[in-house]
């Protein structure tokens, strides 16, 4: 049987020349990658006590979903400024170049509410920082950070302290 790693292909000088991009369409364009991957998280998730999974658009959504159905547990998503249609709170990190918003449902967390993040990478662990500060504004609890991939280099966990975190893939 195939490992996790190996359905992942590493794409060099993309989306810019130096970047090597680590893409799951690979993954999810082989059924038994797909399983294998949901599976795992599962693994990660199946001796928690949570309430609602919550992942990111837009690569948040191609495992959070999933795991979501699978776990019969709700799935939140967090879109980029400007999609999601009612009351709305927002937080603004930092990109690469600039700055972004990301927003939450302001009925979507009620305050105590356990949450599990799922997202498909963690890079410099900006994004979830600011996937955690919605989250607890609205008084959501997080009680794990789940990633497919991990790029160690770029220290995403330092941003993380407190918080449980786990990857199953990483790459130096
Ligand atoms: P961070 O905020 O941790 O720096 O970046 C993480 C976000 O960037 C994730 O939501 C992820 O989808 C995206 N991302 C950054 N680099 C890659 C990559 O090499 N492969 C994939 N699949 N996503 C990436």
């Amino acid at each position: 049987m195939k490992k996790l790693k190996e359905y992942i292909r590493s794409i060099p000088d993309f989306p810019e020349q130096g970047i090597i991009f680590r893409d799951i369409t690979s993954m999810l364009q082989d059924a038994d990658g797909l399983a294998l991957a949901v599976n795992k998280l599962r693994d990660e998730v199946k001796d928690l006590d949570y309430d609602i999974i919550v992942g990111p658009e837009s690569r948040g959504f191609i495992f959070g979903v999933p795991l979501a159905y699978a776990e019969h547990k709700p799935f939140i998503p967090i879109r980029k400024k400007g999609k999601l249609p009612c009351e709305t709170i927002s937080v603004e990190y930092d990109l690469e170049y600039g700055k972004g918003i990301l927003e939450i449902h302001k009925d979507a967390v009620s305050p105590g509410q356990r949450v599990v993040i799922v997202d498909d990478l963690i890079a410099t662990g900006g994004t979830t920082q600011a996937m955690i500060k919605l989250i607890e504004q609205l008084g959501g609890v997080v009680v794990k950070l789940c990633f497919m991939i991990e790029l160690k280099d770029l220290k995403g966990r330092d941003k993380l302290k407190g918080y449980s975190v786990s990857s199953l893939v990483s790459y130096e």
